[in-house]
C-alpha cells in the first residue's frame, strides 16, 4: 500500500494560524506584539525572495516586521553596527541575517554578534551549545525543528524509535540529531547520523524506523534502502533540468519519491514537505523569543 503523505504545507498552515492566535492573545495581555527583523546584504534574487516570504508570513501572523536591505559592498563593521542596533531595539525580538553573505564578510562574526536571545535562526554558538547539551529552553534551527513538529503532528512520535539522519551539516543534520536526542517530547529517539564517509549506507538506512535525509543530491535514497513502513522525511531541495516545463527545471528532494512511497509508511513530498515548515518555525521562534523577553522583564 502506498505511504501516507505528510503535507508540510498543511501542517505549516495550521502552525501559522496557531501563531496568529497566540500573537493576538499576547497583544491583548501584554499590549505589545513580537517583532522580527530581517537583514539582507546584496541583491541575490533567491535571498530577496526568501526575505520577502518571511516578511509576508510575519505580517500575516500579526508579527511586527522590519526589513533592512543593505548594498552588497556594505563593510562588515557597518553590518555589525546594524546587528548591534537591532540587539538593543526593544521592538525587535528576532533577528535573521539572510545567508549567504558576500565574500568580504565573515559570516561567523556576524552570527556571533546577534544577541542569542534574539537568534531565531538558532545558529549562535550559545544556542548550538545549549541544544547539543539537551537544553529545552533554546531557540532551535528552524528546519530540523520543523521536522520534529511534522513527526509529532502526524502521530509519529520519535520517542523510542531508531532515527537515521543522513547528513551532518550545522543547519540540518547535527541540530536534527540533537533535537531527537533531547529528553522529553519530540526527543528520546535512538539516533544514528550518516554522511558521505558512511560505508554501506543502504544497510544503515534500512534500520531506520524514521529516516531523515538532508544531503542535497537527488535519488540518494532509493526504495531498497527503506524498511517497509518506515517514516521518510526528505529535507533535500534540488533543481533538476526539465526542458518540458515553463521554468526549465523541477524541484525534487533527495529521495526517489515515486518508488519509496510504495515501501514507506509515511513520506514527505518535495515541494510541499519540509520547505514550508521552515518559515512557520521561524515565526514560532520569534514568538518564543518574545515571551521569553516578557518573562525577563
Ligand atoms: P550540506 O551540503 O551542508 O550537507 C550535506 C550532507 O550530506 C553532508 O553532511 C554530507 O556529508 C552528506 N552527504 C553528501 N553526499 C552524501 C552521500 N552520497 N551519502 C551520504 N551522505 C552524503 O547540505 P545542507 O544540510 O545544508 O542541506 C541538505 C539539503 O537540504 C539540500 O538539498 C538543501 O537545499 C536542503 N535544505 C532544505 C531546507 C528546507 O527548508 N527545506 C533548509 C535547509 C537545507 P559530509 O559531511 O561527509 O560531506
Amino acid at each position: 500500500m502506498p505511504a501516507q503523505l505528510i503535507s508540510g504545507r498543511d501542517i505549516a498552515a495550521t502552525i501559522r494560524e496557531e501563531i496568529r492566535e497566540r500573537v493576538a492573545a499576547l497583544k491583548e495581555s501584554a499590549g505589545r506584539v513580537p517583532g522580527l527583523a530581517t537583514v539582507l546584504v546584496g541583491d541575490d534574487p533567491a535571498s530577496q525572495l526568501y526575505v520577502g516570504m518571511k516578511k509576508k508570513a510575519a505580517l500575516a501572523a500579526g508579527i511586527h516586521s522590519q526589513q533592512i536591505q543593505l548594498p552588497g559592498d556594505t563593510p562588515q563593521d557597518e553590518l555589525l553596527g546594524v546587528v548591534h542596533g537591532l540587539n538593543a531595539n526593544p521592538e525587535i525580538h528576532g533577528i535573521l541575517v539572510q545567508l549567504p553573505l558576500p565574500d568580504h564578510i565573515d559570516e561567523q562574526a556576524v552570527l556571533v554578534a546577534v544577541d542569542p536571545a534574539k537568534d531565531v535562526d538558532g545558529f549562535h554558538p550559545v544556542n548550538v551549545g545549549k541544544l547539543s547539551t539537551g537544553a529545552l529552553d533554546v531557540l532551535a534551527p528552524c528546519t530540523p525543528w520543523g521536522v520534529v513538529q511534522m513527526l509529532l503532528r502526524t502521530g509519529n512520535d520519535p520517542s523510542g524509535k531508531h532515527v537515521v539522519v543522513v547528513g551532518r551539516s550545522n543547519i540540518v543534520g547535527r541540530p536534527m540529531a540533537s533535537l531527537l536526542l533531547r529528553r522529553g517530547r519530540g526527543g528520546d529517539a535512538t539516533v544514528t547520523v550518516a554522511h558521505s564517509r558512511t560505508p554501506d549506507l543502504p544497510r544503515v538506512t534500512r534500520e531506520a524506523d524514521i529516516l531523515i535525509v538532508a544531503v542535497g543530491r537527488p535519488d540518494t535514497v532509493t526504495a531498497d534502502m527503506v524498511k517497509p513502513g518506515a517514516v521518510v522525511i526528505d529535507v533535500g531541495t534540488n533543481r533538476v533540468d526539465a526542458p518540458d516545463t515553463e521554468r526549465g527545471y523541477r524541484v525534487v528532494g533527495d529521495v526517489d519519491f515515486e518508488a519509496v512511497k510504495e515501501v514507506a509508511g509515511w513520506i514527505t513530498p518535495v515541494p510541499g514537505g519540509v520547505g514550508p515548515m521552515t518559515i512557520a518555525m521561524l515565526l514560532s521562534n520569534t514568538v518564543d523569543a518574545f515571551t521569553a523577553s516578557l518573562d525577563r522583564d
